[in-house]
């Protein structure tokens, strides 16, 4: 099978774009079209083989996750996402694998009603990059040096899964895994990104980032973009069932810290904005929850357990090149 069928069979899906795409694949470019009050925003993310992936992983859930990782800037931001184009390289052409592969991919794409609109299709070493473009409307948005001293800061869902989901992939590579295990993997594997949330906080929150590498390193983005400090309780740190079953206290305060690729959303809401922005994500049923406050920057990061000054972990997340 050659370059062209394989796009035609695997990645191309006509008759069920967006109204917005005027042309998907097939041409040079694709053409799409936004409303004079929108603004684009654009994101890409790599997945290469060994370093993002185990080289056994199941192509449904690496379709999958390439779509998810994405979505996540996307939905940190606060933007509705509405287009992907998918840069794929192979070793081979495996019909078997290419299938699993756009059924993940496809799966995630329709539940958000995003397009697959082009990309490009080579041979050499697996690894797959997505770029993801999402609509905002103009003079709204959430960003990363938009935190104030007295915010509040929130995190989504739990913390630590998907860590706790590798580290069981990495130590115990069988199938017997227990029910609890189990959740702990699909948050790995399929993670969930915070579409809906982000843009719920739009005119509540102006501050948010997605945690791919820990809610240290991510919230010390924001610290530092916004030049301010934070205090976290680690008592409110929102920490699995899943996750309390299977390891110590120690461990899943760890993994929630520190582990990566969980996926949820940090961000800050001003004291005068909490109580209707609880109200309205509880009316959606998207579970939030406070963990600390933003204070100046002097302070640094503190962490704190039952009101007492803790020491931070000193390996503080994912660095390619650290
Ligand atoms: P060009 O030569 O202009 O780079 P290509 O021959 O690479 O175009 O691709 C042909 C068409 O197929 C383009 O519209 C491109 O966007 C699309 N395409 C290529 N690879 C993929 C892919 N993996 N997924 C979706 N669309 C793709
Ligand atoms: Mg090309």
């Amino acid at each position: 099978m050659g370059e062209f069928d394989l796009i035609k069979q695997y990645f191309t899906r006509s008759n069920l774009d967006r109204a917005d795409v005027v042309l998907a694949v097939g041409d040079d470019c694709a053409v799409t079209t936004i409303e004079s009050h929108q603004q684009l925003v654009i994101t890409t993310d790599t997945l290469v083989c060994g370093t993002h992936f185990l080289a056994d992983i199941d192509p449904y859930d690496l379709g999958y996750k390439s779509v998810a990782v994405n979505l996540s800037d996307v939905a940190s931001m606060g933007a509705k996402p509405t287009w992907v184009s998918l840069a794929l390289t192979l070793p081979s052409v495996n019909e078997i694998w290419l299938t699993e592969f756009s059924r993940g991919l496809f799966e995630i794409l329709d539940r958000y009603n995003v397009s697959l609109i082009g990309g490009d299709t080579t041979k050499g070493h697996l690894s797959i990059t997505l770029t993801a473009q999402g609509i905002l409307n103009k003079d709204s948005g959430l960003f990363r040096h938009k935190a104030k001293e007295g915010d509040f800061i929130f995190v989504s869902g739990t913390l630590g899964d998907s860590a706790a989901g590798l580290a069981l992939l990495l130590n115990r590579p069988q199938n017997d895994y227990s029910v609890s295990q189990h959740n702990l993997l699909q948050r790995h594997l399929r993670p969930t990104p915070r579409v809906e949330l982000g843009q719920a906080l739009i005119g509540y929150s102006n501050c948010a980032i997605d945690i791919s590498d820990g809610l240290l390193a991510d919230l010390g983005h924001i610290l530092k973009r916004s030049q301010v400090g934070a205090t976290i309780e680690l008592d409110k740190l929102p920490l699995s069932q899943n996750l309390i079953e299977n390891y110590s206290l120690e461990q899943a305060e760890t993994f929630a810290l520190s582990g990566g690729e969980d996926y949820e959303l940090c961000f800050t809401a001003a004291k005068e904005q909490r109580e209707a922005m609880e109200r309205a994500l509880a009316k959606q049923g998207i579970a939030v929850i406070c963990i600390g406050q933003v204070t100046e920057q002097t302070q640094g990061l503190v962490l704190t357990r039952n009101g007492e000054k803790v020491e931070l972990p000193t390996r503080a997340g994912f660095n390619h090149f650290g």
